[in-house]
């Protein structure tokens, strides 16, 4: 979640880094509105009747925010603070993610203001067909694609196929990030991991070190985090310590991914692990453990004033959307950090999707091989403009991604004669 300061909202913090990019960018004022404002916002009402036969009505939120560069694209989340200038800011960082990693993307973000662990299985599956009911026509495959985000996952996204084509006819392209025996693609369940993992490697090399030896620590032991794990894991990173809700893990001589995922995939907590130490999150705040590399991958804010002291590693990798708040963010930076802010570090999650899309569009099924193949072509030469970027305008990687993805945005806007 992205974090409001003091005068600004989540969207009019996006905006402010927007304009800064503008500025060095020297793009003129009527542009920068265009690039600041979003295409079309819409809230819908989502009547429906719980398991308890009570009628029950929650708000839904689709935000396409530019489209100058292709179909709208992004996540839906179910959350119990969604609220529209949420959504508008998120909706608004696809818009530069996409065009970051260079896929033909807008950006759009959708949401429900509900929380999704009180739901039973029937009622989720009621609540998403309804959102799809009511945003029907603002969607489509070559329009706005959906996929998940915070509390959505493939199950959900084979709900909305189903229910896109009760309408529209079958349309796998609708959605991605879905199950992979309904049109999805096994690659991109950990495509956002493996993202993470390739840019740290990049991102290491771009500085003159080497990822083989790192120690690292992971904060979130979920879809995004427990990948990224693996894969710096596999990159022969040596991960020192996880942390999620149930604590933390560590294990000085490098924690044994695979294992410890085979435990969490049985046990659903990281407690009870047995190898390494085991401390409860008041016993140890694992932000706050030594280490190069540090990869927040579960919620917003969570790197903020009152720990930001505590902070030891060296390079920050954003595997969350908005880890860290500006004040935080402002602090480390001083502190000579390296953060790799979220909308480079986590595209390897819309990268995926993009994969899933053009095979769902092609009918045709690449190889796994390939497909990790590309994703590290995508993000390495990513990580290549961003550090370009960064080095000609003086700037770090955060303020360098947004000059980057503005500038392609406005430059796509130009060629069309906006
Ligand atoms: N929700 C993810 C994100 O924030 C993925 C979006 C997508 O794949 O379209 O990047």
């Amino acid at each position: 979640m992205i974090q409001p300061t003091a005068k600004l909202t989540p969207f009019g913090a996006v905006n402010a880094r927007v304009n800064r990019a503008s500025d060095l960018l020297g793009i003129k004022e009527n542009y920068r509105k265009l690039l600041t404002s979003c295409w079309r916002e819409t809230k819908v009402s989502l009547p429906f009747t719980d398991d308890k036969g009570e009628m029950r009505v929650y708000e839904g939120y689709r935000v396409q925010h530019n489209g100058v560069r292709g179909p709208y694209k992004g996540g839906v989340r179910y959350h119990p603070e969604v609220d529209l200038d949420e959504v508008k800011a998120l909706a608004s960082l696809m818009t530069w993610k996409c065009a970051i990693v260079n896929i033909p993307f807008g950006g759009a973000k959708g949401g429900i203001n509900v929380d999704p662990t009180k739901l039973s299985d029937r009622e989720m599956q009621t609540l998403t067909r309804r959102f799809v009911y009511s945003v029907k026509n603002m969607i489509g495959p070559y329009k706005d694609i959906m996929a998940p985000d915070m509390g959505t996952n493939p199950k959900v996204m084979g709900w909305m196929m189903d229910a896109y084509g009760l309408i529209h006819g079958y349309t796998p392209a609708i959605v991605t990030g879905k199950p992979v025996n309904l049109d999805g693609t096994p690659d991109r369940l950990d495509a956002t991991g493996l993202g993470v993992a390739m840019i740290t490697r990049r991102v290491l090399e771009d500085r003159k070190e080497f990822l083989s030896g790192k120690t690292v620590v992971v904060q979130g032991f979920g879809n995004v985090g427990s990948f990224a794990a693996l894969h710096l894991h596999r990159m022969n990173a040596k991960v020192i310590a996880i942390g999620d809700v149930s604590g933390v893990v560590r294990d000085p001589r490098g924690i044994d991914v695979e294992k410890l995922m085979a435990h969490f995939e049985a046990k659903r907590t990281l407690v009870g692990y047995p190898e390494g130490e085991f401390a409860t999150r008041e016993q140890l705040d694992v932000m706050g453990i030594e280490c190069d590399i540090l990869v927040p991958a579960a919620l917003g804010h969570v790197i903020h004033s009152g720990n930001m002291e505590k902070v030891k590693a060296r390079y920050i990798i954003e595997g969350a959307n908005g880890p860290i708040t500006p004040e935080a963010d402002d602090y480390l930076g001083r502190q000579g950090t390296i953060i790799v802010p979220d909308i480079l570090a986590n595209a390897g999650g819309v990268v995926g999707s993009y994969f899933e899309w053009a095979q769902n569009i092609q009918v045709h099924h690449w190889e796994r091989a390939e497909s990790k193949l590309e994703l590290d072509k995508f993000m390495s030469s990513a990580l290549l403009g961003v550090s370009a970027a960064a080095k000609k305008f003086g700037i770090n990687y955060r303020e360098a991604a947004f000059v980057v993805g503005v500038d392609r945005v406005y430059q796509a806007a130009v060629a069309r004669g906006h």
